[in-house]
């Protein structure tokens, strides 16, 4: 178990000067025990000091860097149970495996395609699971050859310990994650893993013997680990993944670490169920069989949601958008810069083939109607955005259309601008009738 506050504090050089950006030593000794703060942020801390407070000074999860080059990505380092208690922070990486017995170049060009654009932000999976279903190591070399020269995506290679050493031999210098080391073959992987630094997974057969397992790897001197708790029944895996989260948190070690779970079914759509269940709950890595758009989208849209930070609405920037070539007729429409409201507003109005202008007003990324109560989408800001922007001297008239919603700011946007003001629908489902119906005529 990782140190309490005031076993930390006794660590600690009790200047109280607040450095930290805690009032005093003994606050900032627990921050440090709950893992909310990180041992650099004092910089009064003796050598012996940091040396006895490492342990209880390091994330609850670890941080572990998965591939190389530009599709590399991070996994762990998460502080919350609840994402509404703060964020968490990175996202799960979606597998998609890839057995040796099958067309692997033709399987990796479909995974290839997993690219998906929504709320004008890019999300693909990011891993290629390479499996030695052959039990044939020369095969399975053969097979990540073939996956490792057809996609930029890290690869997890899941193989015995001999097919895994042919593996390495191929793809070890992209660090892909070597799944796994169990008891019967622990220090074998661990060598192979240390060879390459390669992120190792630990598989135990409970909870109980994972936690052995990752005691005996970390005194081998390894720590890049992610970790498997051997269940594969739905409600197990999730019961397990809680738990270790939940125990991390707690600063239990072994437990310190991001996990992967296994959604692999031959029901597609029982798979995706699964893999959005292990999404939601704590997973770091999910395997899945599918490389079906219909199947994956789903699971990647779950993710979007979840990790989202619930403190920074997604927002676009505040500029002029200009859809389908609008001419100097076109009508200026004004909304806040939330991505979703700009979305809807952008998609509604293509949708209706009615070439316009959108201006989105800089809110924090918040909603029309809580902007407006939050004083962020106001007469002023409004007035000052068309300024700022120029937009009306790309158009031939003085209109310019708001949200239904905040009619009430007609006069004075009215006043402020010395535009006249129309006012648009209250949804933007109701803009092609709009369109229609008040501008074109
Ligand atoms: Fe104490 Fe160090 Fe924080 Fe100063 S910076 S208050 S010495 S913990």
């Amino acid at each position: 178990m990782g140190l309490t506050g005031l076993e930390i504090f006794k660590q600690l050089p009790k200047k109280n000067c607040k450095e930290c950006g805690q009032p005093t030593c003994l606050a900032f000794a627990m921050q440090l025990a709950a893992g909310k703060a990180g041992l650099d942020a004092c910089p009064y801390v003796s050598d012996a000091a940091r040396e006895a407070l490492d342990s209880a000074s390091a994330p609850p999860v670890a941080l572990i860097k998965i591939g190389a080059g530009d599709k590399a990505f991070q996994l762990g380092n998460e502080t919350v149970l609840f994402r509404h208690d703060k964020r968490f922070e990175h996202p799960s990486g979606i597998a998609i495996q890839v057995s040796d017995n099958e067309d692997v170049k033709a399987k990796v060009e479909k995974i290839n395609k997993l690219v998906f654009d929504r709320v004008g932000q890019v999300h693909e999976v990011n891993l290629v699971a390479v499996t030695n279903d052959s039990g044939d190591a020369a095969k399975f070399a053969e097979a990540v050859k073939t996956a490792q020269d057809n996609t930029a995506y890290p690869l997890l290679l899941i193989a015995g310990a001999a097919a895994m050493e042919k593996g390495l031999e191929v793809a070890g210098a992209n660090k892909p994650v070597v799944y796994a080391a169990d008891d019967s073959n622990y220090e074998a992987m661990v060598n192979l893993a240390k060879k390459y630094e390669a992120p190792l997974v630990v598989k135990g057969s409970d909870l109980n013997s994972l936690a052995d397992l990752v005691a005996k790897i970390v005194a081998l001197g390894y720590k890049n680990l992610i970790l498997d708790s051997g269940a594969r029944e739905l409600s197990k895996v999730i019961g397990d993944q809680t738990q270790i989260r939940r125990q991390a948190l707690k600063l239990f070690r072994p437990f310190g670490y991001p996990t992967i779970a296994f959604a692999t079914n031959d029901d597609s759509i029982t798979e995706s169920l699964y893999a959005s269940a292990f999404v939601a709950k704590y997973a770091g890595i999910v395997v899945v069989k599918s490389a079906e758009p219909q199947y994956i989208l789903p699971i990647i849209t779950l993710r979007l949601n979840v990790y989202t930070d619930p403190q920074k609405p997604i927002a676009v920037e505040s500029k002029i958008y200009e859809l389908l070539n609008p001419g100097p007729d076109a009508p200026v429409l004004v909304t806040t810069n939330f991505s979703l409201s700009y979305f809807c507003v952008a998609g509604d109005t293509e949708g209706a083939r009615q070439p316009a202008y959108i201006i989105t007003v800089d809110t924090d990324g918040i909603s029309v109607l809580t902007a407006w109560a939050a004083g962020k989408f106001t007469p002023e800001t409004i007035a000052d955005t068309v300024k700022k922007l120029g937009v009306m001297d790309k158009v031939n008239h003085k209109k310019l259309v708001i949200p239904g919603g905040v009619a009430v700011l007609s006069g004075k946007t009215a006043e402020l601008t010395g535009l006249e003001i129309i006012v648009g629908p209250r949804e933007s489902a109701g803009l092609p009738s709009f369109f229609k119906k008040v501008w074109n005529q």
